[in-house]
């Protein structure tokens, strides 16, 4: 049913206010240089019904990079490049219970696969599969897929975030060669590189991740033609892949106290998918020792909680 928009956004409004008191506990990612200046205050949600439907409150305005987020639509498209089999020869299915960026597992698991395509060696891999002819037209392919899954057509990629990431980026590097030694990507490092790092740069606004959330939520089909965007099938292992591993190291934890599938990124963003119902888009850039949104999870708990969001 419609919901009622006025009351539920003054009621958010409410939520928004009492939980941007925990931004002063996070702390922005610094990493990336660029990252840095985020507006450590900011917080903001926009839910996108898989009618239409948008409620906004808080922060919204100010876009965020995707960055880890952008994991999920890569995944979607590699998926529809290269089919499951491809995919999931090179990337594995399970959980890691270490940080996102983290190496052991690559050496000590045979074989050097990474475990999912939610971490950065997974999704470096999942990069590595985009189909194009060189790193522009990939580029391309993705801004596109996002433009139609957003109903954005002004989105792009921030220059100077990918220049900064890529600046600073060793520890991608060394993912990126060991998975290169073992015969986990082919081609150019560099250029994955340079194509992973733009994907993650791309920018959106709350709305925009309730708008892809509410694509996902819809079985990857457009809220307003109906047209398949995504297929049911890849759709499904999308969101999957949202609970087991979607919040990094934390995703046990948010599967219990939030329960709806869900992915977030050292820029703040969290981008949420209810089954049949809502896409949500959560920005706030101050984070958790775990890299979550630490004001946007505590968010998302207590919308979960009071609408009984979780889907199990
Ligand atoms: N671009 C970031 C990185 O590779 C993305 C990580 C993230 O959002 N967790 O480090």
């Amino acid at each position: 049913s419609e919901l009622n928009e006025t009351e539920i956004q003054s009621i958010l409004e409410d939520m928004i206010t009492t939980h941007k008191a925990k931004c002063c506990t996070g702390k922005v990612a610094d990493y990336i240089p660029e990252l840095g200046k985020a507006n450590e205050n900011q917080l903001g949600i926009s839910i996108c019904t898989v009618q239409g439907q948008l409620i906004e409150a808080g922060d919204v305005d100010s876009p965020i990079t995707l960055q880890s987020i952008s994991k999920v639509i890569t995944l979607a498209l590699a998926l529809m490049d290269q089919g499951e089999q491809k995919v999931f020869e090179k990337i594995g299915m399970e959980p890691t219970g270490d940080p996102f960026n983290s190496i052991v597992k690559l050496e000590t698991i045979s074989p050097n696969k990474p475990l999912n395509p939610m971490i950065n060696a997974g999704a470096i891999a999942v990069t590595s599969l985009i189909k194009g002819a060189d790193v522009e037209e990939k580029l391309e392919r993705i801004l596109s897929f996002i433009r139609k899954l957003s109903g954005n057509s002004k989105i792009t990629y921030n220059k100077k975030m990918a220049r900064s990431e890529e600046e600073t980026a060793n520890l991608n590097r060394a993912l990126a060669f060991f998975m290169k030694e073992h015969g986990v990507i082919e081609g150019e490092v560099d250029h994955i590189l340079e194509l992973y790092f733009k994907h993650c740069a791309i920018e959106g606004c709350c709305k925009d991740l309730a708008r892809i959330g509410a694509v996902l939520a819809n079985n990857g089909k457009d809220l307003q033609t109906g047209e398949t965007i995504i297929p049911l099938h890849i759709a499904r292992i999308c969101k999957t892949f949202m609970v087991t591993c979607g919040m990094y190291n934390a995703s046990g934890e948010f599967a219990i106290r939030v329960g709806i599938p869900a992915k977030s990124g050292v820029s703040g963003g969290i981008l949420a998918a209810l089954p049949f119902k809502l896409g949500l888009g959560v920005i706030g850039p101050a984070l958790d020792e775990r890299g979550n949104s630490i004001a946007g999870v505590a968010l998302l708990e207590e919308m979960s909680q009071r609408w009984n969001f979780s889907i199990f």
